[in-house]
C-alpha cells in the first residue's frame, strides 16, 4: 500500500526547503519505485493566515491520518504580536501534544567533507556521531501552572518543571532503543544536585537502564555537559535528556557540524508515526531569496522514510546522494567557505540529479 504523507511547508524559508525536499521524493517516486502519496497543508503563520489558527483543525485532522509529516519551520516577526495562543510556535507545540510525539532524535553529525565549516578544530569534530534524544511534550514548556501575574505590586513571571515516572520511563527507554542499534552508551543529562524534577529523572532512568544489560549508562549535570559537547563531543554516543535542557544542548551540538542548515530531526509518539523537520526555524533574515540551505530537509525526509516508512534502503540513497553532493564542493551560503555558493533550488537540482544517477 502507498504511503501518505503530509507536508506543511509552514513560514520563512519553509516553503523552500519543503519544495526541495518534495522534489527529491517525487524523484524517489518516478526512479526508485517509492509507493507514495504527498499532501500540503497550511501550519503555524501560514495556518493563522489562512484560517485564523496556527494548527488549523483541517490541518490536524490530516496530521492524525498521514503515516508521517515533513514540515519546513514556523514563524516570523510579522507574528510576534499576535496573542499567544494564535503565535506559529504554539501550532508546533499543539501538534507535538496532539499526536503524542514525545520522543525528539537529533543527530549531530559531521559530513567529512565539511570538517572545515565547524567553528571547533577538525580533530575535535572529525567524524562527529552522536544523537540528542530529547523529551518533547513534557517539563516546564508544559508544565502548569504558568503565567504571568501580579504579585504584591509587581509583575511576576513562572513556569513550572514536572515530569511523571511514565514519561521518563518511556523517553529513557526510546533513548535505550536508539542506543542498542549504536555504541550502547547513553549519557542521561539533568540537573539532579539543584532540582527535585531531575532527582526524579535520574531515578527513573537507573531502575530502566537496569533492565538492559545491553546499556553503559552515565549522568552529567547539564551544565557539565554544555561544556564537554563542546571539548570533547565525540566521547557521547547518546545523550537523553529532559525538554528545556534539550532543546539548548541540541542547539549547541547543531554548531559543531558547522551549520543549522544540516542537522535534520525526527518526533516520534508511540505508533511510530512521526514528525519530521529540519532543527533551524523558518530563517526569516534570508526567506525568498533563494539562500536557504534545503539539506536539512531533505535529510529530515531521509529520516522519515527510515524510522516511519519502513524505506531504509531509500533513506540510505538520499543520504548518499547528499554526501555525493558535498564531495562535489558544491556549497549553499552557509556552509561555503568561497564566493561560490548555490540557491536553494540549485542545491535541490544536484541532489536530485545525484538521485537519478544513483543505481535503481
Ligand atoms: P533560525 O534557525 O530561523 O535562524 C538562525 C540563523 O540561522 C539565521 O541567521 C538564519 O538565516 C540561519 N539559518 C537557519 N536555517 C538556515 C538554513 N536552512 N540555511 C541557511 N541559514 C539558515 O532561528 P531564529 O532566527 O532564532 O528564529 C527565526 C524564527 O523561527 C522565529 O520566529 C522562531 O520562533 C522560529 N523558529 C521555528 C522553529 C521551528 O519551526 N521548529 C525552530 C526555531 C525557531
Amino acid at each position: 500500500m502507498a504511503h501518505h504523507v503530509l507536508l506543511l511547508p509552514g513560514d520563512g524559508i519553509g516553503p523552500e526547503i519543503v519544495a526541495q525536499a518534495r522534489r527529491v521524493l517525487e524523484c524517489l517516486i518516478e526512479h526508485h519505485g517509492l509507493q507514495m502519496t504527498m499532501e500540503e497543508a497550511p501550519f503555524g503563520g501560514a495556518g493563522y493566515d489562512a484560517e485564523g489558527h496556527p494548527l488549523p483543525e483541517s490541518t490536524l485532522e490530516k496530521a492524525r491520518t498521514a503515516d508521517a509529516i515533513l514540515l519546513g519551520a514556523v514563524g516570523g516577526p510579522q507574528y510576534d504580536t499576535l496573542d499567544r495562543p494564535l503565535r506559529p510556535e504554539r501550532g508546533l507545540l499543539g501538534i507535538r501534544s496532539a499526536l503524542g510525539l514525545f520522543a525528539n532524535i537529533r543527530p549531530a553529525m559531521l559530513f567529512e567533507e565539511l570538517v572545515e565549516s565547524s567553528t571547533l578544530k577538525s580533530d575535535v569534530v572529525a567524524g562527529l556521531d552522536i544523537v540528542i534524544v530529547r523529551e518533547l511534550t513534557g517539563g516546564m514548556y508544559f508544565g502548569q501552572p504558568r503565567g504571568i501575574e501580579t504579585r504584591d505590586d509587581e509583575r511576576v513571571g513562572f513556569n513550572t518543571m514536572v515530569y511523571s515516572e511514565s514519561e521518563i520511563r518511556r523517553i529513557a527507554n526510546a533513548a535505550f532503543d536508539i542506543a542498542e542499534k549504536r555504541g550502547g552508551r547513553v549519557c542521561s543529562v539533568d540537573k539532579a544536585n539543584v532540582l527535585e524534577c531531575s532527582e526524579l529523572w535520574r531515578e527513573i532512568v537507573v531502575e530502566e537502564a537496569a533492565k538492559r544489560s545491553s546499556i553503559t549508562l552515565e549522568h552529567m549535570y547539564v551544565d557539565n555537559a554544555a561544556m564537554q559537547l563542546i571539548r570533547a563531543p565525540k566521547a557521547f554516543d547518546v545523550i537523553v535528556t529532559e525538554n528545556l535542557f534539550g532543546d539548548i544542548l541540541s542547539d549547541a551540538a547543531s554548531m559543531l557540524s558547522g551549520s543549522i542548515g544540516m542537522l535534520p530531526s525526527a518526533s516520534l509518539n508511540e505508533a511510530s508515526a512521526g514528525l519530521y523537520e529540519p532543527v533551524h526555524g523558518s530563517a526569516p533574515d534570508i526567506a525568498g531569496q533563494d539562500k536557504a540551505n534545503p539539506l536539512a530537509t531533505i535529510l529530515s525526509s531521509a529520516m522519515m522514510l527510515r524510522y516511519s516508512l519502513g524505506e531504509s534502503a531509500l533513506a540510505d540513497k538520499v543520504e548518499a546522494a547528499v554526501k555525493s553532493v558535498l564531495a562535489k564542493g558544491l556549497r549553499t551560503a552557509d556552509i561555503a567557505t568561497d564566493n561560490n555558493a548555490i540557491g536553494t533550488r540549485a542545491m535541490g537540482d544536484a541532489v536530485v540529479s545525484e538521485l537519478q544517477s544513483i543505481g535503481q
